[in-house]
């Protein structure tokens, strides 16, 4: 899959998964209060592999909600079709409206932001020029932007040519973010942003969430990092065999004892 910055995809010509699914089923209706994102009753199947089944959740202006679960869960078709880029059964809902209803390309000028597990950075590119593809929809001087993605991430300033691919993985990481952050969005999907990076990098990505978070950014945060995800999120959805299996704040799942016993190790 592209970046979601560059994809040309349309609601028309969506990735077909649920494709003999009607989205216009079991929509929801506009009584979600200040939600940036709710989805309800949520299924998403590969053919008759059935990732997503009846996912209902919400997330609030400027907060972080996580979604965790282990490999194979559904995070990342989670985040895919949240971003426009599967069809489903069910209601996703950007700002009120159904996600199905709009194309990539307008769920990105309107603020969604996708940022992916697989970076889809382009390699052969300097970090800046990557950093800009991230604005090119903001059809506007992208100088303040970059100040902003430079000042988060420090290590990018001082690696304007390098080219993506010679970075390290937590640099990668940093820049993948930091292109999303071009885009200037209101709800910013991470992808498993903390995977195989080591710790002193989870610093790094850690306080950036936060000055995100600060800035007036929502977040959705899927992630298999269990600890990492309590440390920021306002909400947790654990995500098993594609089904809601725990939702909470995460006092109330630390103090959960399959959470415990499962995910945090005791
Ligand atoms: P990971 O953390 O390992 O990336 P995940 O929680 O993001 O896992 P998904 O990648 O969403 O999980 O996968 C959920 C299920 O859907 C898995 O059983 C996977 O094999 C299946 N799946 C994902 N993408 C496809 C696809 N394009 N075609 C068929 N099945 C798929």
């Amino acid at each position: 899959m592209g970046t979601t910055e560059g994809s040309t995809d349309s609601s028309a010509d969506r990735t077909d998964a649920a494709s003999s699914k009607t989205v216009s089923e079991g929509r929801a209706s506009d009584s979600e209060g200040t939600a940036v994102l709710s989805a309800s009753d949520l299924s998403v199947s590969y053919g008759k592999v059935a990732a997503l089944r009846g996912i209902s959740l919400q997330v609030g202006t400027e907060e972080i909600a996580s979604v965790i679960g282990p490999n194979g869960a559904g995070k990342s078709t989670l985040a895919n079709t949240i971003s426009g880029f599967l069809g489903y059964e069910g209601s996703v809902r950007y700002r009120g409206a159904e996600v199905a209803d709009r194309t990539v390309n307008a769920l990105v000028s309107d603020g969604l932001i996708h940022c992916t597990e697989t970076r889809d950075l382009f390699g052969y590119m300097s970090v800046e020029d990557n950093l800009r593809l991230g604005a090119y929809r903001r059809g506007e001087d992208a100088g303040d932007r970059l100040e902003y993605a430079y000042d988060l991430f420090p290590a990018l300033a001082e690696r304007t040519d390098q080219h993506a691919r010679t970075m390290s993985g937590g640099e990668q990481q940093m820049l993948a973010i930091g292109r999303s952050l071009m885009g200037d969005p209101e709800l910013l999907v991470l992808d498993e942003p903390t995977l195989g990076l080591a710790s002193v990098i989870l610093e790094d990505i850690s306080e950036a969430i936060e000055e995100i978070r600060d800035d007036g950014v929502t977040v959705l945060l899927c992630e298999q990092n269990v600890t990492f995800a309590m440390n920021h999120a306002d909400r947790i959805y654990l995500l098993e065999n594609g089904e809601i299996a725990r939702q909470g704040t995460p006092d109330d799942l630390s103090g959960d004892e399959y959470i415990r016993e499962s995910y945090l190790g005791g």
